[in-house]
């Protein structure tokens, strides 16, 4: 049958015809079937940290919407020319996976956190966006829902690489605060950037939107001159050198969110009675101006010295550190985050205008100093000396000063 005649019977001539060369392939190179899709959960603010680098840390969500068994075998982080911003694979990569079932593999229709980290050297010009590049494996499952390989004889390969959609780098600076407490030897637990500690890893869909509200939270609990957190008995409050210390507003604002109806629990336990509404135990929220707010949780009942609506100074004494909500142990819980509500909320970074740091805490150490009140083994080199407009660090030991 001559072309024209066939053509006139077919509703798609046109298109065979004129946009013959894009239809040539279903994918077209740049398209690669991932089986996997990313997304990320807010775009990255940088933050000057205590290592004197510029940090970006964010996360992505992976969804597997696969009947295939899908491994991590690298992620990268790429600029908008391709050039490796960050590299994770192995064991590296696992530790900044959080997967259902563990491991760095993805069963059939699950998702994945993965919890980046990208630094540069302070002063360097940030790319405009970040992509994240990534490798995975699939595999077939088996009758039993277990992975059983890949064959060969597949249409597509087993192994991928594939870069996801840039996402927009923030420009906005780090807002400057004063610090919380004050006193020396405060180390900051749960800090950020590298490790998926319990603030990092607590991503949580609020009104059905994922929210990492503890980006950048630090739980800050203070040292004794034997770098212990407590003496005497670990059920009881007065033992740690934390309890009672004053906190402090980190900014002049207007006080948006207050809870004070919780008792203290008992240190060295698991937290009672623990409700959405007293899990941050008694806590106020202060809006410091600029889209930030300050969140200060496990307050003294009872000590908060402000009530909603209330403008306070930096620097007023806002409550007593106690050991309310859900908590193990007396200590301040502090972050910066974008609303009034300490959950439903994205976490921003903040830098302190000044400290002095006296080095980082070995986080093997950390088990034996909770159960039986145990010195701390501390690198008193590492990120020791003044640090000023810097974010401390994970596990860093701090001296706010008078
Ligand atoms: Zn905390």
């Amino acid at each position: 049958m001559p072309m024209t005649k066939l053509c006139r019977a077919v509703i798609m001539c046109a298109a065979m015809t004129v946009a013959a060369p894009m239809l040539a392939q279903s994918l077209k190179p740049n398209e690669v079937f991932s089986s996997l899709a990313l997304s990320t959960l807010e775009p990255p603010n940088p933050v000057l940290g205590a290592d004197n680098r510029i940090h970006l840390a964010y996360e992505l969500l992976a969804v597997n919407p696969t009947k295939l068994f899908l491994t991590l075998d690298q992620v990268d982080v790429v600029d908008p020319s391709g050039a490796v911003l960050s590299s994770m694979k192995g064991d590296r990569l696992g530790e900044m996976v959080v997967a259902t079932g563990g491991g760095r593999r993805l069963a059939p229709g699950t998702s994945a956190y993965v919890f980046l980290d990208v630094s540069f050297p302070a002063g360097a010009t940030l790319p405009k966006t970040v992509s994240p590049r990534v490798t995975l494996t699939r595999e077939r499952a088996d009758a039993a829902g277990k992975p059983a390989g890949y064959p060969s004889t597949e249409p597509i390969p087993a192994t991928v690489t594939f870069t996801g959609a840039p996402v927009t780098v923030g420009t906005k600076p780090a807002i400057v605060i004063a610090a919380p407490l004050r006193g020396a030897n405060w180390v900051a637990l749960n800090g950020c950037c590298d490790a998926v500690t319990s603030h990092r890893g607590a991503v949580m869909a609020i009104n059905g939107q994922l929210r990492v509200p503890e980006r950048f939270a630090i739980d800050w609990m203070q040292l004794d001159g034997q770098d212990r957190l407590y003496s005497g008995p670990v059920g009881t409050l007065t033992s740690y050198f934390s309890f009672g210390h004053k906190v402090y507003s980190v900014a002049d604002g207007i006080v948006v969110n207050r809870y004070d109806q919780t008792f203290e629990q008992v240190p060295g336990a698991a937290a009672k009675e623990i409700t959405p509404a007293n899990i941050g135990g008694n806590m106020l929220v202060v809006d410091i101006g600029g889209g930030h707010y300050a969140f200060y949780a496990h307050l003294q009942p009872g000590s908060l010295m402000f009530k909603i609506g209330d403008k306070v100074k930096a620097g007023d004494v806002l409550a007593l550190l106690g050991n309310t909500g859900n908590t193990d142990a007396p200590h301040l819980h502090f972050h910066v985050m974008d609303g009034t509500s300490p959950l439903d909320a994205n976490g921003l970074p903040y830098v302190f205008r000044q400290f002095n740091s006296t080095g980082v805490l070995d986080i093997n150490s950390a088990d034996a100093m909770f159960a039986k009140g145990a010195p701390g083994v501390i690198d008193r080199k590492m990120l020791a000396g003044t640090h000023r407009n810097q974010m401390p660090l994970n596990l860093q030991v701090v001296d706010f000063g008078p």
